[in-house]
């Protein structure tokens, strides 16, 4: 069965080293985060993520959720599980203290979003979920909501659920067709269903929360006549105690590719009561304000699970021995080499170390964006920490999910036949990885929206957070002869996205199919590049360490050795993607004929 260990040694680098947090102690709240306390947190998330997470996890996937008579049963072991996590602080941990929070940082609390990822994914959708909801009540929420709801949502006693999508409502959320009508006492009776909710439904604890997108009478058609709800699933007394069940049940659970240890419910309203969440009509607006959060900690669940996918294939590709080295055995008393001797077994493990660590680095990065925007005193530079977060969130939503969920998948082609089958445990991580691609937002409407909103809002401005720092970053370091290798080609990748670019503005006017049919294709080579970016910042880093004795040598050599493969093997792949784009969609029609 696969094992996990949280890659705590790597989270010191980026939090240290890479971004240097401790130079952040202007950000209300950074001060008290030393070294220190970061190394305490992250061993306590390790502790649970590989002692009480990971063993539920195979458990999880083969008993699955249970439904009978509208009740949702989880999986052995899960409610205490949510319980232990709940109890330790982990539901509160970047919640607002006013609320129930401990307010700390979004960087740190990457480390342990990863952590939980890889070790459990399903598990982590009850807490993420609840932690979305919390953020939507907070920011929209009347100052009555969130007292009400918040507090009990931060201590893990009650969970929160996003329910959006109907049969006939998926990506285009203004087809929604649940209503609500205003009843007497200043609230609304809500009637609809809903499909897909995860968590919807479930006995891990006494109270759900749902946010719900539904009409007011005399709405205006489309996503400009969407208003939010706050509908639990038992009544809220004044007092925080609780009253009757709502108006609402769980009317199945679907059966499904992966993620088994989450429900996902048909919910059905009928008549429940409901009361608006911030202004009448503009809920979808509401919801994705909150979005950007989200969709980054579902990009990071590709990212857990590359990397317990990698651990594994890791681990395998050093025990099991088949063939031997071409250039001679490597192990001549052994009856044969180990896989890692072949070099595309070693193509297939360096492809997913690049891919984890770089990710790493990315969303790490994003993280600290997201915290001086919400906590700097710097107006401009909250701004341009809010510009970069707004670019980079469909890229790591996208990238991550598409990337995580093909290293799933290379982990089970370096397991061969035992990859496949499901005593191993490694097809469950491509199964689990699936769904990433397509909830939350699909990929392809990621790239639409990097396409279509980010790049082009205020003439480029979003995009200038990202083509500044990585054209300085060039011209500060090509004179320096070892790192010569690395900017060369982040400058190579750079010139193949300006071009892309500048492609794109020019034929998206005459034909916005151009973007449209190039998006997908755009956001990778975006992807690439920002990942460059983040491997030849480590590199550098590497290098200058390597050059004080640290007794690390083997952790810097890795990460140069690693970068050395993303910028050479990976991100060369910039040139076909370029050249891809600028071939435009005159080839993307699907021919008449059907023989
Ligand atoms: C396991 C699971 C859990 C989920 N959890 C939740 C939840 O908690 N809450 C919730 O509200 N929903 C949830 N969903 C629903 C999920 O968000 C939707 O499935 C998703 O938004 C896509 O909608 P759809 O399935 O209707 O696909 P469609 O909208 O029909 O899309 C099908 C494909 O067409 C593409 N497409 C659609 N429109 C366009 C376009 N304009 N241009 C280009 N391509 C397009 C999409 O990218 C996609 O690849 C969940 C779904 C699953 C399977």
């Amino acid at each position: 069965m696969p094992t996990y260990k949280a890659p705590i040694r790597d989270f010191q680098f980026i939090l240290n080293e890479f971004l240097e947090v401790h130079k952040y102690k202007d950000l209300a709240g950074f001060a008290e985060m030393t070294p220190e306390l970061m190394d305490t947190i992250m061993s306590e998330g390790a502790k649970l993520c590989e002692e009480v997470l990971q063993p539920l996890n195979a458990i999880g996937d083969k008993e699955g959720c249970k439904f009978s008579n509208g009740k949702v049963t989880a999986p052995p072991g899960f409610k205490a599980a949510f319980e232990t996590y709940a109890a330790s602080g982990w539901s509160a941990f970047t919640c607002d203290p006013a609320y129930g929070g401990q307010g700390l940082s979004e960087v740190l609390n990457m480390t342990v979003t990863e952590m939980v990822a890889g070790a459990n994914v399903a598990f982590g959708l009850t807490p993420g979920l609840t932690h979305g909801a919390y953020n939507a009540i907070h920011i929209h929420g009347t100052e009555e909501q969130k007292q009400k709801y918040l507090p009990n949502m931060a201590s893990g006693k009650w969970t929160g659920v996003m329910c959006l999508t109907e049969p006939q409502a998926g990506t285009d959320l203004g087809l929604i067709r649940t209503k609500a009508e205003p009843d007497k006492d200043g609230g609304y009776s809500i009637t609809g269903t809903k499909i897909f909710i995860s968590c919807g439904e479930h006995d891990i604890v006494e109270n759900i929360i749902h946010l719900v997108l539904a009409r007011l009478p005399g709405a205006p058609a489309g996503s400009k006549g969407i208003s939010m709800f706050v509908v639990p699933k038992f009544m809220v007394g004044n007092d925080g105690s609780l009253g009757a069940h709502n108006q609402l049940n769980c009317g199945a659970i679907e059966h499904k590719m992966g993620i088994h240890a989450s429900p996902t419910c048909v919910m059905n309203y009928e008549g429940a009561k409901g009361w608006l969440v911030g202004e009448a009509n503009r809920g979808l607006k509401a919801m994705f304000t909150m979005m950007n959060e989200a969709r980054i900690y579902v990009g990071i669940q590709g990212l857990g699970l590359a990397e317990v996918a990698y651990q594994n294939a890791l681990i395998y590709a050093k025990e099991r021995l088949q063939g031997r080295a071409l250039k001679g055995a490597k192990f001549p008393e052994k009856i044969a080499d180990p896989l890692i001797v072949h070099p595309d077994i070693r193509r297939m493990l360096l492809t997913m170390r690049s891919f984890t660590e770089g990710a790493r680095a990315l969303v790490m990065h994003t993280a600290l964006q997201v915290d001086i925007m919400k906590r700097s005193s710097d107006p401009k530079q909250k701004e341009l920490a809010e510009d970069f977060i707004q670019l980079m969130t469909p890229i790591i939503k996208s990238y991550f999910t598409e990337t995580g969920s093909q290293t799933t998948n290379l982990a089970v082609q370096i397991f061969g036949g035992y990859g496949y089958i499901k005593e191993y445990g490694m097809e469950q991580f491509i199964r689990d990885a699936r769904i990433a691609e397509i909830y939350e937002g699909a990929n392809g409407i990621q790239a639409l929206d990097l396409v279509g909103r980010k790049i082009p809002t205020k003439t480029g401005k979003f995009m200038r957070s990202f083509f500044h720092p990585v054209s300085e970053f060039i011209a500060e370091n090509r004179e320096n002869p070892e790192m010569a290798e690395f900017t060369k080609h982040l400058y190579k990748g750079l010139d193949s996205l300006q071009k892309a670019s500048m492609w794109l503005a020019a034929e998206s006017l005459a034909n916005p199919d151009e973007a449209a049919g190039a998006a997908s294709e755009y956001l990778k080579l975006f992807a690439l590049v920002a990942f460059g970016f983040m491997w030849a910042k480590c590199a550098k880093i590497a290098l200058a360490k390597l050059k004080i004795e640290s007794g690390e040598k083997e952790f810097y050599d890795a990460k140069i050795a690693t970068a050395r493969f993303f910028m050479t093997k990976i991100m060369s792949q910039h040139y076909s993607l370029l050249a891809s784009i600028t071939a435009g969609v005159k080839n993307m029609e699907i021919p008449d004929c059907h023989v």
